[in-house]
């Protein structure tokens, strides 16, 4: 009888170093963002890579699009927190170079590089460096081979020019690949993602929604899409790309890796929506938990709750919480209550009570 292997996709997937970072191969699922700075200015580009670290980046990408950018990029590889991902569209001599100046790894779309011949140099390149390459597909960086093909949906394009790309480079002995084909779409980036989890078993993907848009609705589409992926047991590194600060991609990334329970760096605040029973200032209270949480690190899960009657009860789960009544509040852990407070000293209270117990 044949044994089923019950593994998650990721954890069937090759492992690749990308500085100290492992990705694939079961590891913890990564977040990733990439610098908006000039990489010209390695000053700049350095303070917000130190930034986005603090927020709780592990890996970073900086473009480089053209000679320019190259010139900070070693004083930027050799000071950087973080492993740097050099971003090179069309110009293969520009990665080249990135990757004798310090890349930790290289992502490029060979779909734009111009002939396999250019590709090959960056494979070989790349190899002799020890640095892995992400492999980009998007719709401007087809396989010609199935971008013109009218019996193909656009996902089938995706994942046939993933899959060709995968084999050359195979082919030329390079296995450290990570794979991302984006789309703007959710159903989309969820299906082509699907398919070549299942095509590609082995190959670990880099996953998020592209051009998703701003916070707000960037933030959406990444969780729809990024989350129903990862619950699936698919996806091994994360970009959320947003139209905002990328520390807010961070940010939204460690929520969302929280929310489908793979990994907690920060508090996880949890509150309800208040119903007619509530009776204090709920949204006020949360509000200055949440900005008060920012600096607390473990990762505890903090309630904040609209009335003393069910609050306690329904926020069971949490390590610590607050539920309000008329001018009072009960401090409680784990579903049972440890004081009543006075609703002015209530935030002071909690903050004074994850301090003993939590830090
Ligand atoms: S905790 Fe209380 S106030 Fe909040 S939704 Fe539940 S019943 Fe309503």
């Amino acid at each position: 009888m044949s044994k089923i292997d019950a593994r998650l996709p990721r954890e069937l997937t090759h492992r690749v170093s990308v500085g100290g970072v492992k990705v694939g191969g079961g590891a913890p699922v990564s977040v990733q963002s990439m610098c908006t700075t000039d990489t010209a200015d390695p000053t700049a580009t350095l303070a917000q890579i130190r930034e986005l670290a603090d927020a709780g980046c592990e890996i970073i990408r900086v473009a480089i699009p053209g000679a320019a950018a190259l010139d900070g990029f070693r004083e930027i590889c050799a000071a950087s927190p973080l492993p740097v991902v050099a971003d090179i569209h069309f110009d293969h001599t520009l990665a080249i170079e990135a990757c004798r100046r310090g890349a930790a790894a290289l992502r490029v779309n060979p779909g734009n590089i111009g002939s396999w011949d250019k590709v090959d140099a960056v494979i070989d390149e790349a190899g002799a460096a020890g640095i892995p390459i992400r492999i980009g597909v998007n719709a401007g960086s087809l396989d010609p081979a199935f971008a013109e093909r009218e019996d193909l949906t656009f996902v089938e394009k995706l994942v046939g020019s993933a899959t060709s790309f995968v084999a050359h480079f195979r082919d030329r002995g390079f296995d450290d690949m990570v794979l991302s084909a984006k789309a703007h779409g959710v159903p989309t980036t969820v299906e082509v993602n699907r398919a070549l989890s299942r095509e590609l078993p082995e190959v670990p993907l880099h996953i998020g929604v592209t051009e998703a848009g701003t916070a707000r609705q960037g933030t959406v589409k990444n969780a729809a899409a990024v989350g129903a992926l990862l619950m699936e047991g698919i996806g091994d590194t994360i970009r959320l790309s947003l139209t905002a600060d990328p520390v807010e991609e961070v940010n939204v990334a460690w929520d969302l890796l929280s929310a489908v329970g793979l990994r907690q760096l920060r508090p996880e605040l949890v509150s309800c929506p208040t119903c007619g029973r509530c009776q204090w200032d709920l949204m006020g209270v949360a509000s200055e938990v949440e900005r008060r949480l920012s600096g607390v690190r473990s990762p505890i899960t903090v309630a904040v709750m609209g009335c003393v009657v069910n609050g306690p009860g329904e926020a069971r789960g949490a390590d610590i919480g607050l539920a309000g009544g008329r001018g009072k509040a009960v401090l409680f852990a784990s579903g049972e209550k440890i004081r009543t407070v006075d609703e002015a000293d209530a935030v002071d209270e909690l903050f004074a009570e994850i301090e003993r117990r939590f830090s």
